[in-house]
């Protein structure tokens, strides 16, 4: 589809992928200095009926799924998200077996904010000092994992940066499926927008 939105919201997909890459090589970074890396084939935290995300950290998935899709798919795709339960597991997520947890994410390279902090993250207890947070597989799989010493992307940072590139709607975590399909909805009115603008 040919995919025309105003410069604004292309602005603020150009930042939100540069965050992204930050949070990425950070994490590399993190995982190779630790040896602490996601087990292969883990999906447990895509799994979960707990997942919030935000319209903002959605819009670059939003953005790539307007890009490859015609009307009739991306209708079909919000018709899905629309049916879901408020509380399921995102609708990206796709099991590779039985096992619940087991599955990966169909579009890895847009995932949003909340999926690329997942398994490990730095943030403050509750005395102001920074402690490595991991998932609970993690947890499990690295019992002298060394939270305090250990530097994480950094949680607040990152949500900081976040928050500042967009509003107070933009922003609000929301369940994941949820912040998706409002990314998608907010772009197609941009687009029209856009369209009516230039006739
Ligand atoms: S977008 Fe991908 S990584 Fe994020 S919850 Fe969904 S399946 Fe998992």
């Amino acid at each position: 589809m040919k995919l025309i939105i105003s410069d604004y919201n292309r602005k603020k997909i150009t930042e939100i992928l540069k965050i992204y890459r930050e949070i990425r090589k950070a994490s590399e970074v993190f995982e190779k200095e630790n040896h602490v890396f996601c087990p292969e084939g883990c999906g447990f935290c895509c799994n979960s009926t707990e997942v919030d995300g935000t319209i903002l950290g959605a819009l670059p998935l939003a953005h790539f799924l307007l890009k490859i899709s015609d009307n009739k798919t991306i209708n079909s795709i919000l018709e899905k998200l629309n049916d879901l339960d408020e509380r399921s597991p995102c609708f990206f997520f796709r099991k590779d077996s039985d096992i619940d947890w087991k599955g990966r994410c169909s579009v890895y390279k847009y995932r949003l904010l909340v999926c690329r902090l997942f398994g490990f993250y730095r943030r403050k207890d509750k005395h102001g000092k920074y402690i490595t947070g991991t998932c609970r597989i993690l947890k499990n799989n690295y019992h002298s994992f060394d939270s305090k010493n250990c530097i994480a992307p950094g949680i607040a940072d990152f949500s900081t940066r976040f928050t500042s590139i967009g509003s107070d709607s933009e922003t609000k975590l929301i369940p994941i499926n949820l912040a998706i399909k409002n990314a998608i909805e907010y772009l197609q009115f941009d687009m029209m927008k856009e369209a009516l603008k230039r006739q």
